[in-house]
């Protein structure tokens, strides 16, 4: 028995040798040591034995079990830790690499121009209004004392929807609505979209402009002239020149266009101003009686300024750019910049 029993231990240690993965460690692990492995008949033979040998053969098989369990258990340990090493080297982390950088996202050169104008009329006390864009010829231009006849009423000018229902071709249609819904004083400024057929490098059929109106009792010329003055200074710098020239709009009178002095060239002379040194920037008046009336208030007791400006206009200046257009093709090269 003891001739077998060597046997058997150098048999297991033979095929543990030959073992190369986990899996069959543990099949040779089931074959030697295992509930009906080898060592398990020898231990069934022990009762057959005569009682005066049956303790040397006990511990001759458990010294064998225990060399062949030894062995399993080195083996086992062994591919663990070359697993390990094996994990460890496929999932080194090279802190030397650099990072990977988040691309942030940013507002819209014409978004930072709105932005900014509201922040200067909000703190002035102006509140925000917003109307449809989708309006109809009577708050477009009716209420605004455009008389039927007017140029900017031509199907050339305007999108028309159908009937009455046109896209509006200026935000000051949010300056009657506004009117008709509250009583002054009112300090209101009206940012938003509006529609014109027009389309080269400094127009297109969609474009922003900010709409403002103050009315109260004694509202003035200078009240316009300081506002709009504290406004552009604020926007472009304080040393900007402001001047107002004589114009005509269909719902101010007096009329005025308000130039500012070229940001480009500070007043020398440049191609952007056409060698004047001014660049018209906005329209503004004192709001026509006709637009009071219109409004069921009292000419006699109401007195208001307005304006309008526009929103790419600036943003082109500010930033310097010379074609309207690139702010509307959305190429990320051309956003990035701002
Ligand atoms: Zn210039």
């Amino acid at each position: 028995m003891i001739r077998r029993l060597e046997e058997l231990l150098k048999e297991a240690l033979e095929e543990l040798k030959a073992a190369s993965t986990p899996d069959l460690v543990l099949q040779a692990k089931g074959k030697y040591v295992g509930r009906k492995g080898g060592i398990a008949s020898f231990l069934k033979e022990l009762g057959a034995l005569p009682p005066e040998e049956r303790k040397s053969a006990g511990e001759a098989i458990n010294r064998v079990k225990a060399e062949i369990e030894t062995g399993i258990d080195r083996l086992l340990d062994g591919f663990k830790s070359s697993d390990r090493d094996e994990k460890l080297k496929k999932e080194r982390v090279d802190i030397t690499l650099p990072g990977r950088r988040i691309v942030s996202g940013r507002l819209h050169p014409v978004t930072q121009v709105m932005d900014e104008i509201e922040d200067i009329f909000l703190g002035l006390g102006f509140d925000i209004a917003v109307g449809p864009e989708v309006e109809i010829d009577y708050y477009n231009f009716e209420a605004l004392n455009f008389p039927s006849d007017h140029p900017a009423r031509d199907m050339q000018d305007t999108f028309f929807v159908g009937g009455d229902v046109l896209l509006r071709t200026h935000t000051s249609s949010v300056q009657p609505r506004v009117m008709e819904a509250s009583r002054p004083p009112l300090r209101v400024i009206a940012p938003g979209t509006v529609y014109r057929k027009d389309s080269d490098i400094t127009h297109s059929p969609m474009f922003h402009q900010v709409e403002g109106f103050m009315v109260d009792s004694r509202i003035t010329f200078s009240d316009l002239k300081g506002t709009l003055a504290h406004f552009l200074k604020s926007l472009f710098g304080p040393k900007t020149g402001v001047r107002f020239r004589p114009s005509f709009f269909p719902f101010t009178e007096p009329s005025a266009e308000v130039d500012i002095g070229c940001v480009i060239c500070r007043g020398s002379g440049c191609r952007v101003c056409k060698g004047t040194g001014w660049l018209e920037i906005l329209g503004a008046g004192m709001i026509h009686p006709n637009v009071f009336r219109a409004v069921k208030y009292d000419p006699e007791s109401v007195t208001g300024f307005a304006f309008g400006l526009g929103v790419e206009r600036i943003a082109m200046l500010k930033f310097g750019i010379d074609d309207l257009r690139l702010l509307f093709e959305n190429d990320l090269r051309f956003l990035k910049q701002f």
